[in-house]
Protein backbone atom coordinates (compact mmCIF):
# COMPACT_ATOMS: atom_id res chain seq x y z
CA UNK A 1 0.00 0.00 0.00
CA UNK A 2 2.71 2.16 0.61
CA UNK A 3 4.47 1.71 -2.41
CA UNK A 4 1.50 2.30 -4.05
CA UNK A 5 0.99 5.82 -2.46
CA UNK A 6 4.58 6.76 -3.46
CA UNK A 7 4.13 5.15 -7.05
CA UNK A 8 1.35 7.42 -7.19
CA UNK A 9 3.20 10.55 -6.79
CA UNK A 10 5.68 9.80 -8.72
CA UNK A 11 3.58 9.62 -11.60
CA UNK A 12 0.83 11.59 -11.12
CA UNK A 13 1.54 14.77 -12.70
CA UNK A 14 2.62 12.74 -15.79
CA UNK A 15 0.65 13.47 -18.53
CA UNK A 16 -0.01 10.57 -21.49
CA UNK A 17 2.85 11.80 -23.94
CA UNK A 18 5.21 11.86 -20.56
CA UNK A 19 4.63 8.39 -19.28
CA UNK A 20 4.86 7.10 -23.08
CA UNK A 21 8.39 8.77 -23.82
CA UNK A 22 9.62 7.63 -20.29
CA UNK A 23 8.49 4.16 -21.20
CA UNK A 24 10.43 4.55 -24.46
CA UNK A 25 13.48 5.00 -22.13
CA UNK A 26 13.45 9.35 -22.89
CA UNK A 27 14.49 11.31 -19.91
CA UNK A 28 11.60 13.75 -19.37
CA UNK A 29 13.02 17.02 -18.00
CA UNK A 30 10.75 19.07 -16.14
CA UNK A 31 10.46 22.75 -15.23
CA UNK A 32 7.53 25.51 -14.42
CA UNK A 33 6.17 25.73 -17.70
CA UNK A 34 3.22 24.24 -18.85
CA UNK A 35 3.30 21.91 -22.54
CA UNK A 36 2.27 23.60 -25.60
CA UNK A 37 0.42 20.37 -26.20
CA UNK A 38 -0.58 18.24 -22.93
CA UNK A 39 0.02 20.93 -20.31
CA UNK A 40 2.33 18.59 -18.37
CA UNK A 41 5.08 20.17 -16.43
CA UNK A 42 8.22 21.69 -18.76
CA UNK A 43 11.40 23.29 -19.27
CA UNK A 44 12.51 26.09 -21.90
CA UNK A 45 14.17 23.20 -23.90
CA UNK A 46 11.80 23.00 -26.95
CA UNK A 47 10.39 25.95 -28.45
CA UNK A 48 6.74 25.75 -29.47
CA UNK A 49 7.59 27.88 -32.41
CA UNK A 50 9.93 24.83 -33.51
CA UNK A 51 8.37 22.28 -32.64
CA UNK A 52 4.58 23.27 -33.84
CA UNK A 53 4.30 22.77 -37.81
CA UNK A 54 1.79 25.55 -39.48
CA UNK A 55 0.16 22.91 -40.74
CA UNK A 56 -0.81 22.14 -37.23
CA UNK A 57 -4.79 22.89 -36.61
CA UNK A 58 -6.09 21.22 -33.57
CA UNK A 59 -5.58 24.41 -31.71
CA UNK A 60 -8.63 23.67 -29.55
CA UNK A 61 -7.47 20.75 -28.45
CA UNK A 62 -4.07 21.89 -26.56
CA UNK A 63 -3.41 24.34 -23.94
CA UNK A 64 -0.78 26.97 -25.60
CA UNK A 65 2.00 28.43 -24.84
CA UNK A 66 5.40 28.91 -25.81
CA UNK A 67 7.00 25.39 -24.77
CA UNK A 68 6.82 21.83 -25.50
CA UNK A 69 7.60 18.78 -23.54
CA UNK A 70 10.17 16.49 -24.30
CA UNK A 71 7.00 13.91 -23.99
CA UNK A 72 4.96 15.35 -26.63
CA UNK A 73 8.11 16.00 -28.74
CA UNK A 74 8.76 12.01 -28.22
CA UNK A 75 4.78 11.43 -28.85
CA UNK A 76 4.64 13.05 -32.43
CA UNK A 77 7.81 11.52 -34.17
CA UNK A 78 7.33 10.80 -37.45
CA UNK A 79 10.14 7.98 -37.51
CA UNK A 80 10.16 5.78 -34.56
CA UNK A 81 11.34 2.32 -33.59
CA UNK A 82 7.97 0.78 -32.43
CA UNK A 83 6.97 -2.48 -30.90
CA UNK A 84 3.28 -3.69 -31.78
CA UNK A 85 1.08 -5.73 -29.48
CA UNK A 86 1.92 -8.82 -31.15
CA UNK A 87 5.51 -8.54 -30.75
CA UNK A 88 6.40 -7.27 -33.86
CA UNK A 89 8.78 -4.60 -34.55
CA UNK A 90 8.74 -1.92 -37.21
CA UNK A 91 11.04 1.37 -37.81
CA UNK A 92 10.57 4.58 -39.31
CA UNK A 93 7.03 4.58 -38.31
CA UNK A 94 4.84 7.44 -37.80
CA UNK A 95 3.54 7.70 -33.89
CA UNK A 96 -0.13 8.60 -35.03
CA UNK A 97 -0.89 6.20 -37.43
CA UNK A 98 -1.23 3.43 -34.66
CA UNK A 99 -3.22 2.91 -31.10
CA UNK A 100 -1.36 2.57 -28.39
CA UNK A 101 -1.27 1.06 -24.99
CA UNK A 102 1.16 2.79 -22.88
CA UNK A 103 2.51 1.65 -19.59
CA UNK A 104 5.52 2.56 -17.34
CA UNK A 105 7.52 0.50 -18.70
CA UNK A 106 6.43 -0.21 -21.76
CA UNK A 107 4.55 1.90 -24.84
CA UNK A 108 2.84 -0.75 -27.27
CA UNK A 109 1.36 -0.13 -30.62
CA UNK A 110 -1.86 -1.25 -31.85
CA UNK A 111 -3.60 -1.91 -35.40
CA UNK A 112 -6.94 -2.55 -36.23
CA UNK A 113 -6.15 -6.68 -36.18
CA UNK A 114 -5.40 -6.02 -32.34
CA UNK A 115 -8.69 -5.54 -31.76
CA UNK A 116 -9.24 -8.38 -29.41
CA UNK A 117 -6.01 -8.07 -27.45
CA UNK A 118 -7.27 -4.12 -27.03
CA UNK A 119 -10.26 -5.54 -25.51
CA UNK A 120 -9.00 -7.49 -23.24
CA UNK A 121 -6.75 -4.70 -22.08
CA UNK A 122 -9.43 -2.27 -22.09
CA UNK A 123 -11.47 -4.96 -19.79
CA UNK A 124 -8.17 -6.31 -17.51
CA UNK A 125 -5.68 -3.41 -17.46
CA UNK A 126 -2.30 -5.34 -17.29
CA UNK A 127 -0.68 -2.63 -14.90
CA UNK A 128 -1.93 0.47 -13.58
CA UNK A 129 -1.71 3.99 -14.45
CA UNK A 130 -2.32 2.96 -18.47
CA UNK A 131 -3.10 4.88 -21.07
CA UNK A 132 -5.20 2.89 -23.87
CA UNK A 133 -5.30 5.76 -27.27
CA UNK A 134 -7.46 4.22 -29.99
CA UNK A 135 -6.65 5.82 -32.98
CA UNK A 136 -9.17 4.99 -35.71
CA UNK A 137 -8.39 7.23 -39.06
CA UNK A 138 -4.11 7.27 -37.94
CA UNK A 139 -4.43 10.55 -39.18
CA UNK A 140 -4.28 13.05 -36.03
CA UNK A 141 -2.15 13.18 -32.79
CA UNK A 142 -4.32 11.91 -29.94
CA UNK A 143 -1.15 10.72 -27.32
CA UNK A 144 -1.26 14.32 -25.73
CA UNK A 145 -5.02 15.00 -25.44
CA UNK A 146 -5.66 11.51 -23.63
CA UNK A 147 -5.90 10.69 -19.96
CA UNK A 148 -4.39 8.00 -17.67
CA UNK A 149 -6.37 5.74 -16.28
CA UNK A 150 -5.52 5.04 -12.47
CA UNK A 151 -8.23 2.54 -11.33
CA UNK A 152 -9.16 -0.95 -13.01
CA UNK A 153 -12.65 -0.65 -11.96
CA UNK A 154 -13.35 2.84 -13.70
CA UNK A 155 -11.43 2.88 -17.04
CA UNK A 156 -11.24 5.71 -19.67
CA UNK A 157 -9.93 5.41 -22.78
CA UNK A 158 -9.82 7.56 -26.08
CA UNK A 159 -11.11 6.68 -28.53
CA UNK A 160 -10.25 8.73 -32.46
CA UNK A 161 -9.83 11.89 -29.57
CA UNK A 162 -13.14 11.52 -27.54
CA UNK A 163 -12.34 10.44 -23.62
CA UNK A 164 -14.61 7.58 -22.77
CA UNK A 165 -15.35 6.33 -19.12
CA UNK A 166 -16.76 3.02 -18.63
CA UNK A 167 -16.86 -0.13 -15.83
CA UNK A 168 -15.05 -2.75 -17.50
CA UNK A 169 -18.23 -5.22 -17.00
CA UNK A 170 -20.77 -2.78 -18.59
CA UNK A 171 -18.23 -2.80 -21.61
CA UNK A 172 -18.28 -6.75 -21.75
CA UNK A 173 -22.14 -6.68 -21.91
CA UNK A 174 -21.63 -3.58 -24.41
CA UNK A 175 -19.32 -6.11 -26.44
CA UNK A 176 -21.29 -8.78 -26.55
CA UNK A 177 -24.22 -7.04 -27.50
CA UNK A 178 -22.81 -5.15 -30.47
CA UNK A 179 -21.39 -8.25 -31.67
CA UNK A 180 -25.00 -9.78 -32.09
CA UNK A 181 -26.10 -6.62 -33.87
CA UNK A 182 -23.52 -6.62 -36.51
CA UNK A 183 -24.12 -10.37 -37.03
CA UNK A 184 -27.28 -9.45 -38.72
CA UNK A 185 -26.35 -5.32 -39.99
CA UNK A 186 -22.77 -5.24 -40.25
CA UNK A 187 -20.36 -2.89 -38.83
CA UNK A 188 -21.02 -0.10 -41.61
CA UNK A 189 -24.61 0.61 -40.59
CA UNK A 190 -23.58 1.77 -36.87
CA UNK A 191 -22.11 4.82 -38.03
CA UNK A 192 -25.38 5.77 -37.62
CA UNK A 193 -28.63 5.37 -35.38
CA UNK A 194 -30.02 2.22 -37.00
CA UNK A 195 -33.80 2.36 -38.87
CA UNK A 196 -36.55 0.75 -38.39
CA UNK A 197 -35.90 -1.92 -40.83
CA UNK A 198 -32.48 -3.12 -39.18
CA UNK A 199 -34.38 -3.18 -36.23
CA UNK A 200 -36.73 -5.54 -37.37
CA UNK A 201 -34.27 -7.66 -39.13
CA UNK A 202 -32.34 -7.57 -36.14
CA UNK A 203 -35.25 -8.64 -34.08
CA UNK A 204 -36.00 -11.25 -36.39
CA UNK A 205 -33.09 -13.02 -36.50
CA UNK A 206 -31.53 -12.17 -32.81
CA UNK A 207 -35.00 -11.82 -30.57
CA UNK A 208 -36.86 -8.29 -29.70
CA UNK A 209 -34.68 -8.61 -26.66
CA UNK A 210 -31.62 -7.91 -28.53
CA UNK A 211 -33.32 -4.89 -30.39
CA UNK A 212 -34.41 -3.18 -26.69
CA UNK A 213 -31.12 -3.54 -25.26
CA UNK A 214 -29.19 -1.73 -28.02
CA UNK A 215 -31.99 1.09 -28.35
CA UNK A 216 -31.06 1.54 -24.88
CA UNK A 217 -27.42 1.75 -25.42
CA UNK A 218 -27.09 2.87 -29.28
CA UNK A 219 -25.50 6.71 -29.16
CA UNK A 220 -24.31 6.23 -25.93
CA UNK A 221 -20.19 6.93 -25.51
CA UNK A 222 -20.18 3.20 -24.41
CA UNK A 223 -21.64 1.98 -27.74
CA UNK A 224 -19.19 3.87 -29.69
CA UNK A 225 -16.28 1.76 -27.80
CA UNK A 226 -18.10 -1.54 -28.54
CA UNK A 227 -18.61 -0.65 -31.93
CA UNK A 228 -14.95 0.29 -32.78
CA UNK A 229 -14.01 -2.74 -30.97
CA UNK A 230 -16.01 -5.65 -32.75
CA UNK A 231 -14.68 -6.97 -35.44
CA UNK A 232 -16.70 -7.37 -38.84
CA UNK A 233 -20.11 -9.27 -39.56
CA UNK A 234 -18.76 -12.36 -40.73
CA UNK A 235 -16.29 -12.71 -37.56
CA UNK A 236 -19.28 -11.72 -35.12
CA UNK A 237 -21.33 -14.70 -36.93
CA UNK A 238 -18.70 -16.93 -35.81
CA UNK A 239 -18.32 -15.61 -32.52
CA UNK A 240 -21.67 -16.11 -31.83
CA UNK A 241 -21.76 -19.70 -33.50
CA UNK A 242 -19.02 -20.60 -31.52
CA UNK A 243 -20.39 -19.62 -28.29
CA UNK A 244 -23.97 -21.04 -29.03
CA UNK A 245 -21.86 -24.80 -29.48
CA UNK A 246 -20.62 -24.23 -26.03
ZN1 LIG B 1 3.53 17.72 -23.71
Amino acid sequence: MKNKKRFRNEYSELTVSQLFAISRGVAVRKGSNRCFYCLGWCGDNNPAREYVKDSFTGHDSVGGGAWVCDGCVEAMRSKADIVLLDGENRHGQRVWAYSWVVEKNRSRAATKRHRKQLLDICVSPPSLPIAIVLSDSGKKHYLYRSRLAWDATEMIVSLEGELICYKPLDLLSAVALCTEVVSVVGKPALSTRLGMERLAMIAAVRGQDVVDKWMDLEGRPLARLAAWIVPGKAECCDEIETKNER
